[in-house]
């Protein structure tokens, strides 16, 4: 059981009295009445990937884990409807892999795909690297089915790209983080597959810089965008130190670096010599200090290696207070910058390390201790409290918020309490009375503990 109790950067360690492994919806459907019967709590778990404590049982050990692992079938693929059905324990890669054989492509794109699950992915509603053009797993999805906290199976598998026929309840489970049901199986949407792309890696001088390259390239390939990623000078070194066979992308040493995609049917040098265009006045202002724009498939995978890798090189770094903050994109730069100088003032021994998804306005805000400084630090649970403040804080002044796309599992809950107005938080936790009124799925996890309803 033991690989289910711990997460994948283990830091989270639970207990549970079985991990139950169903191969079928109705398999799925018989345990949850089973726990119902006797109130023992489910912990749902796709590909355990949740880097927020969010698919590992809590220590009290009382409950079940139930992986979907074994429901893991590609149901079926319908090219002209550019849609498939798949089963919620597909894991990303498969389905990816699936759409390019019948010529499609399913965009939801991120470092964990080799091992996160379609459920998971759509239980966290997940970002990743191409929500600029295609949106996150919410738009990525026409149906689902899912077992309720009382066994009952909801079968919602339709097609529709239309259907206002009543609440769009498949909306509710989307980013609900196993709290309201197991997600069993869902209906993808899919796209044409883009026959060329161009992918570069842009050097720039200051964060200001990258938010006006990431707005021109937009502005110079419309719709073609289909990834506009942000990676410090602190990140890439951090990559090329930790993981094998990273080779530096670029002479020149830059603060900051942006990796961008372009996909179209435009053949790749065309798109390719467009991308010199554009980046010829940057350059000679001096708002671009180098760029590399890969000339082959393998050239291509370098780049994505570095952009896949940086949460493993963290991980070996140090210990990374991490943040998944989003702001509008256009405040990117202001967060930046007062994030920078608030860490700078109040933590001397924190390094900044900042990788995210620039076209979103979402950045993975990391604040890294040497394992050294962080054994030496007293107490760690009010060293991360207060990291956590300054920088939530900061983007909430902005118009932003402290999750974007990795959810709130059991980490984020004071969090819900302190950003969340009041009256959304009664209204989740209302619907989480609703449908789970046992309480019995993944407790503890996105809402803290409900006030008793009034007589
Ligand atoms: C290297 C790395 C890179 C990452 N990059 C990104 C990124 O770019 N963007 C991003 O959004 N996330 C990213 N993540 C986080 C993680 O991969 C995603 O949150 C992913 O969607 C989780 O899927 P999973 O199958 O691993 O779910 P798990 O981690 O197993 O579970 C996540 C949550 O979903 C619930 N759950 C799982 N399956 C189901 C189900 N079938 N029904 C109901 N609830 C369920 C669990 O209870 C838990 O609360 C990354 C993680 C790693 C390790």
């Amino acid at each position: 059981m033991e690989a289910h109790l711990v997460d994948w950067r283990k830091r989270h360690f639970g207990k549970a009295l079985a991990v139950a492994f169903p191969a079928s919806t109705a398999a799925v459907a018989q345990i949850v009445k089973l726990c119902a019967h006797h109130r023992v709590p489910i912990y749902p778990q796709g590909g355990n990937t949740s880097v927020c404590g969010g698919s590992v049982p809590d220590a009290a050990g009382g409950g079940i884990v139930l992986n979907l692992r074994r429901m893991n079938r590609i149901l079926s693929v319908d090219a002209r409807d550019n849609s498939m059905l798949v089963e919620a324990g597909c894991v990303l890669a498969q389905v990816q892999e699936a759409a390019r054989a019948v010529d499609r492509l399913f965009p939801m794109s991120l470092g964990a795909e080799g091992s996160c699950q379609i459920g998971g992915n759509l239980a966290t509603n997940a970002g990743g690297t191409a929500v600029l053009r295609y949106g996150n797993m919410r738009d990525l999805v026409l149906g689902i089915e899912a077992v309720m906290p009382d066994g009952t199976i909801w079968n919602g598998l339709r097609a529709l790209r239309k259907n206002n026929s009543g609440y769009d309840l498949k909306n509710l489970f989307i980013g609900s983080e196993g709290t309201l049901g197991i997600i069993t199986a869902a209906v993808l949407k899919l796209f044409p597959l883009p026959q060329h792309n161009v992918t570069a890696l842009i050097a720039v001088p200051s964060i200001e810089d990258a938010a006006s390259l990431a707005s021109d390239l937009q502005s110079g390939f419309p719709g073609l965008v289909s990834a506009m990623e942000l990676i410090s000078s602190s990140e890439l070194e951090l990559v090329i130190r930790h993981i094998p066979d990273t080779a530096r992308p670029l002479p020149t040493q830059a603060p900051w670096y942006v990796l961008t995609e372009m996909a179209g049917a435009d053949d790749a040098a065309a798109m390719s010599d467009r991308l010199t265009d554009l980046l010829e006045a940057p350059l000679a202002a001096g708002r671009v200090l180098d760029a590399t724009i890969a000339t082959s498939e393998r050239q291509r995978q370098q780049l994505w290696h570095i952009r896949h890798h940086v949460t493993e090189a963290n991980v070996k770094e140090g210990m990374g207070i991490t943040h998944d903050i989003a702001v509008p994109p256009a405040r990117i730069p202001q967060f930046v910058r007062l994030a920078e100088a608030a860490l700078a003032t109040r933590f001397v021994n924190a390094t900044p390390v900042v990788v995210g998804h620039l076209g979103d306005g979402n950045l993975h805000y990391i604040a890294m201790f040497s394992h050294g400084d962080w054994a030496a630090t007293a107490d760690k649970p009010a060293c991360t409290a207060a990291v956590n403040h300054l920088i939530y804080d900061i983007a909430a002044e902005l118009g932003g918020t402290f999750s974007a796309e990795h959810g709130i599992g059991s980490i984020h809950i004071a969090e819900m309490e302190r950003y969340k107005p009041p009256s959304e938080l009664a209204l989740m936790q209302a619907m989480k009375r609703t449908l789970d009124p046992l309480g019995i799925m993944n407790p503890g996890r996105v809402l803290p503990p409900a006030p008793p309803a009034a007589a």
